[in-house]
């Protein structure tokens, strides 16, 4: 494992046993559609960046990227800034890689599922795989070290829509403790994607209101999860904390 606590500006590609690790691996699972290795580190004076170009053509670019120095637009790829100056612990920098890894699958998984397909939550809203494409192609990630503190009261992290450029923060802690449980870090961008869309934005907002409640608008975001891992047999957490999941599973169709 490499560290560097970079006070230089600068790309460089990872090297092969780093891209075995990000990529999970070799011939570790049967998906028909190719997980890429391309995650880029950039090592900045006061923080690190990963970025992840999207192989998928969504909203009328020129198609997939295949230069990636410099950093394609923002549409094209995702990225994650570590806002943390010190050298990760070998357990933050697996999550670090794993939450890499996860980021690349639900890309191909939201990939997978096509504009037109729908899913219906309990409050009556639909999710299509347009929404996902369009809300995910914008997503970025910032990673906060242990304790920070975010507008929602918690130490853990937030799902920011920011009008349409997402940004999802997570603390380094969190991350650790998600990685920990089968299919937590798999779960955990779908879930906050979850939240992103119009309808996880309505539950939110009435939960804000008062007329619905915490665990109503958590487990929208989890059934969300469930749907898009459900539709790419990707594997997530069976019982996720602050609500679960509606035990019918609503699913995309067509
Ligand atoms: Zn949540």
């Amino acid at each position: 494992m490499r560290h560097f606590s970079g006070d230089f500006n600068g790309v460089r590609l990872l090297m092969e046993d780093e891209l075995d690790l990000i990529a999970g691996g070799d011939g570790e699972d049967g998906d028909e559609l190719p997980v890429l290795p391309e995650v880029i580190v950039v090592a900045h004076a006061d923080h690190t960046s990963y970025y992840m170009p999207n192989h998928f053509n969504w909203g009328g670019g020129p198609g997939p990227v295949h230069n990636y120095n410099p950093e394609p637009s923002d549409a094209a790829s995702i990225r994650v800034d570590v806002m943390i100056n010190r050298p990760l612990t070998a357990v933050e920098q697996q999550a670090l890689n794993d939450l890499t890894t996860s980021i690349q699958n639900t890309t191909d998984a939201i990939g997978a599922i096509p504009d037109t397909a729908r899913v219906t939550l309990s409050n009556g809203k639909t999710v299509t795989g347009a929404e996902l494409k369009e809300i995910w192609a914008l997503t970025d990630f910032v990673i906060n070290e242990a304790g920070f503190k975010y507008a929602n009261g918690t130490d853990r992290g937030e799902a920011n829509y920011a009008n349409g450029n997402p940004v999802v923060s997570f603390n380094i802690s969190t991350l650790t403790g998600y990685n920990q449980a089968e299919g937590g870090m798999n779960f955990l961008p779908l879930h906050e994607l979850g939240h992103m869309t119009g309808a996880g934005r309505a539950e939110h907002e009435s939960f804000s209101a008062g007329t619905s409640s915490y665990e109503q608008s958590e487990r929208l975001a989890n059934d969300i999860a469930w749907a898009i891992a459900a539709y790419s047999g990707e594997q997530i957490l069976a019982a996720p904390n602050g609500g679960g999941y509606s035990p019918n599973h609503p699913l995309f169709t067509k």
